[in-house]
């Protein structure tokens, strides 16, 4: 039986209930619409910040210097970043230690900071860092007063003064390839000429090549760079002896990169520890990877007086002095971190180890590393080049490492690998490759 009543009961609150929905969903398109009309008058606002991008054609002509036109990013960078679009993937492609800060060192800034050592330092930066450097050269049997120091933001900045302070255009520097790439950039920046000069197979100096080059070529500068980015190599005592020998009648300034001085596995060797020569050396260092503190920008190049004085009026007017706080931390871990370097050492000594006995069980040709914390084998028996190999390498197996070319015409062939990362990582991407390599045929 049906209760006339209570349908027509049910049929009113059914209209009340679609009449609220209704009522309800039209402040919400209101509430939508306004929310939109307001964010378009805030976009509005900022219209005129908006940045249109120039392609190459609508720049002029000759608005930038072709000296910088013609310098590329690095290759280092380029393959870093693309790593981070490959999901998985490991990276061995940074110079960058995993080792935190030495504790005093943070505790040095964050005191620094506490007291208001927060000013501009004298240019050539605080006195008692430019101390403990002598020290700790002397240390290495190389001398240099405190007069003859200046602290960098960085090795970089140290690279660039020197370069800046000796070159005109058309001046002739000679480079090793393979090496850091940042030396062929600096010299492109001021004009001057590259003239490379070729490594043996086991990355010594080819002391033929290199002297036929000095006599031919007459160049102004001539950069050496020990313990190696990206070959591993080191200085031995006979080629310090035999660039001193070929060098002291020849008027050629030394830039002697030893940004890994701390990472040398075997006895230590500069030119800069001849006194006869050190007039003519100017020493480049820093403290970026002896106390894994890339990111707080210390350096120093070290150079005879006369040299020193037109270094500092490059530096002074680049950057006026390295930073106040981590000056005073690279002071502190020169004084009280030295244990924590010898602990760092020890322990890419072992990685070190570890990646040469890999790389050689899975027949790749290597030399062992004696410094720094790369290693360099040879990828000629694949018959692809070095970007085709780490591409390759990179989305087929989920491993990046920087392909040689990044290091010069004479890193062609060679694969770069940093074991500056746990054995962890470095167990787990070495594994990948093998695995990758066995699926190459290199008939
Ligand atoms: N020299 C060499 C050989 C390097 O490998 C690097 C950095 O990787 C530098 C200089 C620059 O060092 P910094 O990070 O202190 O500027």
């Amino acid at each position: 039986m049906y209760n006339v009543n209570n349908i027509t009961k049910s049929t009113v609150n059914k209209q009340k209930y679609y009449f609220y929905l209704r009522i309800v969903y039209k402040i919400l398109i209101f509430i939508l619409l306004y929310s939109k009309i307001l964010i378009m008058k805030r976009l509005e606002k900022y219209k005129h910040l908006k940045v249109k991008t120039l392609v190459k054609d609508e720049i002029m002509d000759n608005l930038f210097s072709s000296n910088v036109t013609n310098v590329e990013i690095s290759g280092i960078r380029k393959f870093f970043n693309k790593v981070s679009k490959v999901e998985g993937a490991v990276s061995l492609t940074l110079g960058q230690p995993d080792f935190p800060v030495p504790k005093n060192i943070k505790n040095a800034m964050i005191q620094a900071i506490n007291v208001n050592k927060t000013e501009y330092t004298a240019n050539a930066g605080i006195m008692e860092l430019r101390h403990e450097i002598s020290k700790l050269l002397r240390g290495m049997d190389i001398n240099y007063l405190v007069d003859e120091i200046t602290v960098t933001v960085g090795g970089s900045e140290a690279l660039l003064c020197i370069f800046a302070a000796f070159l005109n255009a058309g001046d002739k520097v000679l480079i090793p390839t393979p090496t850091y790439p940042a030396y062929e950039s600096c010299v492109k920046i001021f004009g001057a000429e590259i003239v490379n000069y070729n490594l043996n197979s086991d990355f010594t100096i080819n002391f033929d090549s290199l002297n036929k080059l000095i006599n031919e070529e007459k160049p102004k500068l001539l950069v050496l760079s020990h313990p190696s980015n990206p070959t591993g190599a080191i200085l031995s005592r006979f080629e310090r002896d035999k660039l001193f020998e070929i060098l002291k009648e020849k008027d050629i300034y030394i830039i002697s990169d030893e940004m890994y001085s701390s990472l040398c596995y075997e006895k230590y060797y500069s030119l800069a520890q001849i006194d006869e020569i050190r007039n003519r050396v100017i020493l480049v260092g820093g403290f970026s990877k002896m106390f894994s503190m890339t990111g707080l920008r210390v350096g120093y190049v070290c150079a005879s007086k006369y040299i020193t004085d037109n270094i500092m009026k490059v530096h002074q007017y680049n950057v006026s002095c390295a930073t106040s706080i981590s000056q005073w931390g690279a002071c502190e871990g020169l004084k009280y971190s030295m244990g924590d370097v010898t602990i760092m050492k020890t322990e890419f000594e072992k990685r070190k180890e570890y990646v040469y006995i890999r790389l050689r069980e899975m027949g790749m040709d290597t030399t062992l590393p004696r410094g720094a914390f790369y290693i360099f084998p040879s990828i000629k028996k694949f018959s692809m080049s070095s970007e085709e190999f780490c591409t390759r390498l990179l989305h087929e197996a989920k491993v990046a490492i920087v392909p040689g070319s990044a290091f010069g015409t004479g890193g062609e062939g060679y694969i770069r690998i940093s074991y500056s990362y746990s054995l962890e990582v470095l167990k787990e991407g070495l594994d990948r490759m093998e695995k990758w390599l066995k699926t190459l045929d290199i008939s």
